[in-house]
């Protein structure tokens, strides 16, 4: 008699429950914003990606209405079959405008950008070097590839320098793969030693700007702008997602690396192009972003206000480090991080508790928007400060 081939589905279930590592979903009944209606409750928004508060901004809105009425819901096709329009290449013009870089091309999303690019870059004669505390999609990514991986100790340089000196030679070409804002702890990569690495060991430098575009740097390009690394060879990955208010992801560099990947990403070659209404917001975006650049300056000087009234008012807290909206404090155990997240709940606050898988050590995830009032911050902080 043959076993039943699914059991093992509902035991892996059980024991995803019982190492309180179960996630479920929570409904939004509201536009994006600074508060939400969040499952019947107005809340204060901590847990948001939408760091210069676009997603709801009335111009991308209008962009995307527009679009939907002069193209269609659906894009139809891939781009190189029916799918491509005039919308996607402006787009992607703006993005090497924003990124200061040849050319770009955008994908349906950040995490088929890192796919695509990894897998077209690498394959099994080749070495990719990743750092530990990388987003899934770098490392999937890399596992695509079917590339040796070797994953180094979190913003290590020092370790990542001996692996290209014991490692390099004995590949034909060699990936480094970092994100520049880190999406769970918030703090960046070290850049320019990255490069000069990159340099000295004539590999490649993949960053993946996801949280640092419209956040970081002078014009909100992102990490490479904040570093003054602007104009430097290397593959810059992000999405249009978070700070851009839309859907999608993109691929930033030269033109010959773009042209490349438009004949050899599968996951760009061979997915629906990405939908008009997307396209058209995210352009409004980009545009906004350079009409209006005080949103930047917004957003930072909450970050600074977060920051501030944490060190002085919740000393026994540990912030990790972190330059970026993402401001995370880490808690003792998974159970402790989810009473906390429903504390603040109960206090009108959202901000999700990360647990292992995800993260090593559980925390409480604390996203900063450019659209928060003071007040909302205050609001935070009085929470934190009530939590038992
Ligand atoms: N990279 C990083 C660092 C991210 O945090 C995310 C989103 N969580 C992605 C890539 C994927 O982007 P998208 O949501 O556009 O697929």
């Amino acid at each position: 008699m043959p076993t039943d081939p699914y059991t093992w589905i509902e035991k892996s279930l059980t024991t995803i429950h019982r190492a309180d590592w179960y996630r479920s979903v929570q409904t939004i009944h509201s536009r994006p914003g600074a508060t939400v209606l969040l499952t019947g409750q107005e809340v204060i928004n901590f847990a948001s990606n939408d760091y210069l508060g676009l997603a709801g901004d009335e111009r991308l809105m209008t962009a995307a209405i527009a679009a939907i009425q002069e193209f269609g819901a659906g894009s139809t096709g891939s781009r190189l079959l029916s799918g491509h329009r005039e919308l996607h290449r402006k787009l992607e013009q703006a993005i090497a405008s924003l990124k200061q870089t040849e050319d770009a091309v955008i994908f349906s999303s950040g995490y088929l950008a890192n796919l695509g690019a990894i897998t077209a870059l690498v394959g099994k004669r080749d070495l990719i070097l990743s750092d530990q505390y990388n987003h899934s999609s770098l490392k999937n990514g890399a596992i695509l590839s079917g590339a040796a991986v070797i994953e180094y100790p979190h913003c290590d340089v020092a370790a990542l320098k001996t692996q290209l000196i014991q490692q390099r030679q004995n590949y034909r070409r060699c990936l480094i793969i970092t994100d520049s804002v880190f999406s769970m702890d918030g703090d960046l990569c070290p850049l320019p030693t990255l490069l000069d690495l990159a340099d000295e060991f004539s590999s490649m430098l993949l960053v993946d700007e996801a949280h640092a575009t419209g956040v970081l740097g002078k014009t909100g390009a992102g990490c490479v702008e904040y570093f003054g690394c602007t104009g430097r060879q290397l593959i810059q990955i992000g999405t249009l997602s978070k700070a851009l208010g839309s859907l999608g992801g993109y691929v930033a560099g030269s033109a010959s690396l773009i042209d490349f990947l438009r004949n050899r990403a599968p996951s760009w070659i061979y997915t629906t192009a990405l939908s008009p209404a997307d396209t058209a917001a995210a352009l409004a975006a980009i545009r906004t972003l350079q009409q209006e650049p005080q949103r930047l300056t917004k957003l930072r000087r909450n970050i600074d206000y977060l920051k501030n009234l944490i060190h002085e008012q919740l000393p026994n807290l540990k912030l990790l480090p972190s330059e970026s909206p993402i401001l995370c404090l880490q808690l003792t155990s998974a159970t402790v991080a989810l009473n906390a997240a429903k504390q603040l709940r109960d206090a009108g606050i959202f901000a999700p508790a990360i647990r292992p898988p995800t993260v090593p050590t559980s925390r409480i995830r604390i996203s900063v928007m450019a659209t928060h009032q003071p007040v909302h911050i205050e609001k935070l902080v009085a929470a934190l400060n009530n939590i038992s």
